[in-house]
């Protein structure tokens, strides 16, 4: 059987890898020059900068093993030194597991509205509520909600919590009430440990799947998809100058984009259009001098537009040439709000002149900065989501398209689920008639 995969980041890639090439011939279709989609790393004037922060975590101690086998002899790790930047200071993230670390007034807050929590008697209808009933109104206010709200750039009161079990850190009550008289603990230990190419950046993990995949098919790029048919019992896909013929489709290119390629009916492209995402601004900069010791810092404030800082060198000291460091700061927007309209330059500005108020980098320090976008970055689910993605999916799995990977799939998913789904799509393909 040919097999056209469309896209090649992680999961494209991890899917021809793992396919069966005595059975199925494949091709793995990617628009850009480089695979990796947002698992690429930028390599700039000797400084590494991924697309955020990019560590290998999983709750699936056997999965990460498979993933971090990729990388051979290349690897490193590290543990997470996360802060989040709150009046003016820097609290051990997660917020809930070091309340001794804010001012008093807020410690008290705090606390007593954890425990004296009228939220937690009424069931959370959306994500908002959800935050109330688990954290109660201080650390919701304080932290929580203005955070949130940053980095889905979207009010949680319109956010649906069908995902937050495992994705949002809950911790056990005993670690916020020792945190909150100063015994340290830690939540969302999953992430607390990590692994990280030594050399290389997160795109380490492409080349090492790209090289596995080239043996086994082909993977042609520059090739951006923009219409796909049916012709008898072959798929058309093009990019409006050629086509390709295969047997069987696997999607991990956005599905609300699949839609439109597949010429969809009308309420399935309405549906489509109602799907909710994240584009990011990534701005890189490099340093002359270390940085601070830190993996990476949160911003709930709305003073500045960044949610996070991610220190690339405290993920492996060779992101950076000796003596120097870089960092990357990580923006989410929608198109037509403030931070879309923005130049390159003022997002810059912004960025540094902030950091550097708030004593995090020095301005003078700046050797290197670039700002670029990306406009699939996070899956929001909205509460309309399950209606709009059941739609679009039955309408594609009528098609007999397979859906894979985060915005195959449109779904809220990391590294290691992806790797984990485009395994699991090889072998149902392998277990296929060729
Ligand atoms: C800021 C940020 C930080 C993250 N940090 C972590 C982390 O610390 N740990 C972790 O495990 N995960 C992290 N992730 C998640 C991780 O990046 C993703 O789960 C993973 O990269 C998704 O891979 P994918 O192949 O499914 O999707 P993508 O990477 O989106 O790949 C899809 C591919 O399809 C291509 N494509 C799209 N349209 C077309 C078209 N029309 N024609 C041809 N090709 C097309 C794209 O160019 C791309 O290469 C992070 C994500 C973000 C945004």
């Amino acid at each position: 059987m040919k097999i056209g995969i469309l896209g090649g980041g992680l999961t494209g890639l991890t899917i021809g890898a793992h396919l069966d090439n005595e059975k199925h011939n494949f091709e793995i279709l990617e628009k850009n020059r480089e695979c990796g989609g947002l698992c690429r790393s930028f390599k700039e004037e000797g400084f590494v900068f991924d697309i955020g922060g990019h560590i290998f975590y999983s709750r699936d101690q056997e999965l990460l093993n498979q993933l971090i086998s990729l990388l051979g002899d290349n690897k490193t790790e590290g543990t997470r030194k996360n802060k989040i930047f709150f009046k003016d200071r820097f609290v051990k993230y997660p917020f809930e597991n070091a309340l001794n670390e804010l001012p008093k007034k807020d410690t008290i807050n705090c606390v007593y509205n954890y425990i004296f929590n009228p939220y937690s008697k009424k069931k959370p209808e959306n994500f908002r509520e959800w935050i109330y009933h688990t954290f109660g109104k201080g650390i919701a206010e304080k932290y929580l909600i203005p955070y949130n709200k940053k980095i889905w750039n979207f009010d949680p009161e319109k956010m649906s919590l069908h995902w937050v079990e495992g994705r949002v850190p809950k911790p056990p009550t005993i670690d916020v009430l020792k945190s909150a008289i100063g015994i340290s603990t830690e939540g969302y230990k999953e992430q607390l440990n990590f692994k990280y190419p030594k050399t290389g950046g997160i795109s380490t993990i492409i080349s090492s799947l790209e090289e596995k995949a080239k043996k086994k098919g082909s993977i042609i790029k520059d090739f951006d998809i923009s219409y796909i048919r049916k012709e008898s019992s072959f798929w058309i896909v093009s990019n409006g100058k050629e086509e390709r013929r295969y047997d069987k489709l696997i999607s991990t290119i956005p599905i609300n984009e699949l839609a439109t390629y597949l010429k969809a009916p009308e309420d399935i492209i309405n549906h489509a259009h109602n799907l909710r995402y994240n584009s990011l601004v990534l701005v890189m900069i490099g340093l002359k001098g270390p940085s601070k010791d830190y993996t990476a810092i949160y911003f709930p404030e709305e003073d500045v537009l960044y949610n996070r800082v991610c220190f690339m060198n405290s993920f492996s000291k060779f992101n950076s040439p000796e003596g120097k460091s870089c960092i990357v700061s990580e923006i989410t927007f929608n198109k037509g709000d403030k931070t879309s309209d923005m130049s390159d330059k003022d997002i810059i500005d912004h960025v540094t002149s902030t950091l550097d108020e708030k004593k995090i980098i020095k301005k003078e320090d700046v050797i290197y900065s670039k700002v670029l976008r990306f406009r699939y970055a996070y899956v929001v689910y909205d509460l309309d989501y399950k209606d709009n993605i059941e739609k679009i999916r039955t309408y594609i799995k009528e098609k007999d398209i397979e859906l894979c990977g985060r915005f195959g799939e449109f779904e809220y998913l990391n590294m290691d689920a992806c790797f984990d789904r485009a395994q699991k799509m090889a072998i149902k393909m392998n277990s296929l008639n060729s």
